[in-house]
């Protein structure tokens, strides 16, 4: 059962049914229960990312889907077909999934070169020379062919890893929090880069990370994990603007969550009380409140609710931190902030653009 490789074209309409599937994959360590019943589809030349905190079980799914790790429960297809089950898997080298981890582990006595070769070996040298040129070119390093992985910083180890990786025409790419080790400021060109070359090889693509910002950059889907479970599976503009839970909402959002209670429709809350539109309020029930990037307004008023905590200024952005009764919310402005620490300001609400969650556990 080996997958055949489906270098579909980038931008060509994939045949129905192509791509990787995964179906009711659940896994357990022991008797603990890591994955629960998941099911996830990636289509040729798809991102999907993978996204959740640390321990929610993105690695075992990867690890699973590699042949890595024993498949317990479900099954995994490839372009329609069964390509594992519990007690029928084919050893990882019979699938030709490409994989990238984290941490670089490049072959340190080869050349930058020979390593994208690794996967060649059955190629004509002539062949062999034209893919490793390629692959090089696409991530940029085609001057570096003949260096050592020692003399690169990590972040052009990740890409000779990437490159390796696709050179041998994977059916499937797999990568592990590929960017997680890599300077902050070199891993947005890494991520476009590693966009660019996942896409021109048109193979179905699981990227995991636990990084919300940059699943939104590199993704065309974006499958949440929590605790084992797939919690929300969609495009990243309909995973931000309408998150499946409060987990989710949080994942995305760099305001914080501001605490209320139901009074009169409303959510009143210590920084002032919150419409929350198309949402049903209960009397007294309590809540979370999360405002989104630019729906928090405010104004000089010395009757204000709330003060500012802290100012940052971030180029074309800044953040302010209001404290109001013993809570925190940062509100996130463009360019220069309006307000110095110590002012006191009025703060009102955009009741589009926030969201609204039961908390049962609020004390406030
Ligand atoms: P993630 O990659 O999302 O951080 P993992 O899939 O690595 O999560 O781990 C999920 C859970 O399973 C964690 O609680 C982890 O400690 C546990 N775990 C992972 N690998 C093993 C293993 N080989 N044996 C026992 N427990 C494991
Ligand atoms: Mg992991």
């Amino acid at each position: 059962m080996r997958p055949h490789s489906s270098q579909t074209p980038a931008g060509a309409v994939a045949p129905p049914g192509a791509g990787l599937a995964l179906e009711n994959i659940s896994h357990s360590y022991g008797a603990m229960r890591v994955l629960e019943d998941v099911n996830l589809a990636v289509q040729a030349g798809e991102i999907v990312c993978l996204l959740g905190a640390s321990g929610s079980g993105k690695s075992t799914l990867l690890r699973i889907v590699a042949g890595l790790e024993p498949l317990q429960h479900g099954v995994v297809r490839f372009d329609g077909a069964e390509l594992a089950r519990p007690g029928r898997e084919p050893p990882p080298e019979e699938r030709r999934f490409g994989f990238v981890f984290q941490d670089h582990v490049l072959f340190p006595h080869l050349s930058v070169a020979d390593n994208v070769a690794f996967g060649l070996r059955k190629r004509s040298p002539d062949e062999r020379r034209e893919r490793v040129l390629a692959q090089l070119r696409q991530v940029g390093l085609e001057a570096h062919e003949r260096r050592y992985p020692h003399t690169l910083s990590g972040g052009e180890q990740q890409r000779v890893a990437l490159a390796r990786a696709l050179a041998p025409e994977p059916a499937v790419m797999l990568l592990d929090e590929p960017f997680a080790s890599v300077d902050s400021t070199l891993r947005r060109r890494l991520r476009e880069d590693a966009r660019r070359a996942l896409r021109a090889s048109g193979v179905p693509s699981i990227v995991v990370t636990h990084d919300a910002e940059e699943a939104m950059e590199l993704a065309d889907r974006i499958a949440v994990i929590d605790a084992g479970t797939i919690v929300q599976d969609d495009t990243p503009a309909a995973v931000w603007r309408k998150p499946a839970d409060r987990f989710v909402a949080e994942l995305f959002s760099d305001t914080g969550a501001v605490p209320g209670r139901g009074v009169a429709g409303a959510v009143e809350t210590p920084f002032g009380r919150i419409e929350v539109a198309g949402a049903e309020i209960e009397e007294n029930a309590r809540y979370a409140v999360i405002a989104r990037a630019g729906s928090v307004r405010l104004a000089a008023s010395p009757a204000g609710d709330a003060r500012v905590v802290d100012v940052r200024f971030l180029g074309d952005r800044h953040v302010l931190t209001l404290e109001a009764g013993g809570e925190r919310l940062r509100a996130l402005g463009p360019g220069e902030p309006d307000f110095a620490v110590g002012a006191t300001v009025a703060v009102a609400f955009d009741s589009a653009r926030v969201l609204v969650y039961r908390d049962p556990g609020s004390t406030w």
